[in-house]
C-alpha cells in the first residue's frame, strides 16, 4: 500500500483542468508580476477570513518579516513567541535585529501558554507572536487581553491555520496582523512558495503594501525601507482555484482525524486535543508517545510515513543559543519535542490506509511492551 505523508499530486489531478486553465490564462496574459489574479485572490482571502485587507507576498516567512517591518521592529526590540514552532517564526525576529523571547506552551494544544506571557513582557517588548500550531488556534482572548493591557500588537502566525477558528471566528483577524503561508503542503498550498498578510487596519495594510515592493507607492519613489516580496501571479491563479475547495478539504481532514481517534480508541496513545474554543483544521494529526523514537524506527521499517514537528525547540537550536536557553528552560516544549509524532494527514487519505497506519503504531507499542529490557 502506497501511503504518503501528504499527497499533493492526487489532489492536483482531481482539479487538474481548472488549475491548468488558470495557469494558462496567466501565461497568455503576459502580466506575470502583480497580474489581476493577485488582487482577485487577495479579495477572496479577505472575504474568506472576514478581514478588511489581504496583501499577497512571496512566502509565509516573508509575511512574518514584513508584518514586523510594518511595526518598525528592529535592533534592541524584543518579540515574544513560542519555542515550539517552525524556525521561521523566530528567524524573522532575529533577522530584523530583534530578540525572540520565548514563552512555554500549553501541553494539550502545543500553543503559547497565555498565563506565562506576563512574566516575559519588558519595556522592549514590541510584539507577541502566537502560532496556531498544527491547525489549532492559540487561546486568543487572554493573549489579546494582556497585549491590550500593555499596548503591544499581536501578530498571528497562522501559517498552519488558514481557516482554523477561535470561538467561531476565523483566526488571522483577531490580532493586528495575520501571516499566512501557502507552502505546497499547507492546507491551502500553492505550487511553489507564496504567502499573505491579513489585517483590519488600513494604515498597516498600506505600509505592508509598500514594504513588499521596495517601500514604494509610486515606482522609483521609496518612502520606506522595503523588500521584494510579491505574490507570484501564477501562484495566485492556482490558489484562487484551490480556495473554493478549502472548506471541503478541512472537512476531509477533520473526518480523517476522527477516524484516527476512533482507531486509537482504548489505547494509551495521547491523541490531539481540540479545545472547546477551537475548530481544528488538522494541518497535522499529531500524537504523543513516551517511546516516540522506537515507534518511529518501527514505522520506518514498515515504510509508513511519519514526521516529527519539531524535534528541537527553537531556544535549543544552534542559531538561537543565547542566555537563558539552556536545556530545561522551557520544559513543556522540550517534552513535546521528545514525544510528538505526526501521522499522514491529507485530503486523499483513505480509511484503509489509516487502519494500516494505526495498526503499525499499535504494533510498535506492543513490541515495546513485550521487550521491556530495551525501555
Ligand atoms: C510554514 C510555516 C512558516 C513559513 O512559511 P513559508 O511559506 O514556508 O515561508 C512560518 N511559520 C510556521 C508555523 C509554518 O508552519
Amino acid at each position: 500500500m502506497n501511503i504518503q505523508m501528504v499527497d499533493l499530486v492526487s489532489q492536483y489531478k482531481n482539479i487538474k483542468q481548472e488549475i491548468d486553465e488558470a495557469v494558462h490564462r496567466v501565461l497568455d496574459s503576459g502580466h506575470y508580476i502583480l497580474g489581476k489574479e493577485v488582487g482577485e485572490f487577495e479579495s477572496a482571502v479577505a472575504h474568506y477570513l472576514g478581514t478588511n485587507h489581504a496583501i499577497g507576498c512571496a512566502s509565509g516567512t516573508d509575511a512574518l518579516q514584513v508584518a514586523m517591518m510594518a511595526f518598525g521592529i528592529g535592533h534592541g526590540d524584543e518579540v515574544i513567541t513560542t519555542p515550539f514552532t517552525f524556525v521561521a517564526t523566530a528567524e524573522t525576529i532575529a533577522l530584523l535585529g530583534a530578540k525572540p523571547v520565548y514563552v512555554d506552551i500549553d501541553p494539550r494544544t502545543y500553543n503559547i501558554d497565555p498565563a506565562a506571557i506576563g512574566a516575559a513582557i519588558t519595556k522592549k517588548t514590541k510584539a507577541i507572536i502566537p502560532v496556531h500550531l498544527y491547525g489549532h488556534s492559540a487561546d486568543m482572548d487572554p493573549i489579546m487581553e494582556i497585549a491590550g493591557r500593555y499596548g503591544i500588537p499581536v501578530i498571528e502566525d497562522m501559517a498552519q491555520a488558514m481557516g482554523a477558528e477561535y470561538k467561531g471566528r476565523k483566526v488571522g483577524g483577531i490580532g493586528a496582523i495575520g501571516c499566512i503561508s501557502f507552502f505546497p503542503s499547507k492546507n491551502l498550498g500553492a505550487f511553489g512558495d507564496a504567502g499573505m498578510v491579513v489585517t483590519n487596519d488600513a494604515v498597516l495594510a498600506e505600509k505592508v503594501r509598500m514594504i513588499i515592493v521596495h517601500g514604494s507607492k509610486k515606482k522609483y519613489y521609496h518612502e520606506l525601507l522595503g523588500v521584494n516580496s510579491r505574490l507570484d501571479t501564477v501562484q495566485a491563479a492556482i490558489l484562487n482555484v484551490k480556495l473554493k475547495y478549502l472548506e471541503s478539504w478541512h472537512e476531509a481532514r477533520r473526518k480523517a482525524a476522527q477516524q484516527y481517534n476512533q482507531l486509537f480508541q482504548g489505547n494509551t496513545v495521547a491523541l490531539p486535543s481540540e479545545a472547546s474554543y477551537a475548530r481544528h483544521i488538522y494541518h497535522q494529526y499529531t500524537i504523543r508517545l513516551k517511546h516516540r523514537d522506537a515507534v518511529s524506527r518501527h514505522l520506518a521499517e514498515k515504510k509508513i510515513p511519519h514526521a516529527v514537528y519539531y524535534p528541537i525547540p527553537l531556544h535549543q537550536q544552534q542559531a538561537f543559543l543565547q542566555e537563558g536557553s539552556a536545556k530545561g528552560a522551557f520544559p513543556v516544549s522540550e517534552k513535546a519535542a521528545d514525544e510528538v509524532l505526526s501521522l499522514p494527514m491529507h485530503t486523499e487519505l483513505t480509511s484503509e490506509q489509516q487502519q494500516v497506519i494505526v495498526s503499525a503504531v499499535l504494533e510498535a507499542l506492543e513490541e515495546r511492551v513485550a521487550a521491556p529490557e530495551t525501555r
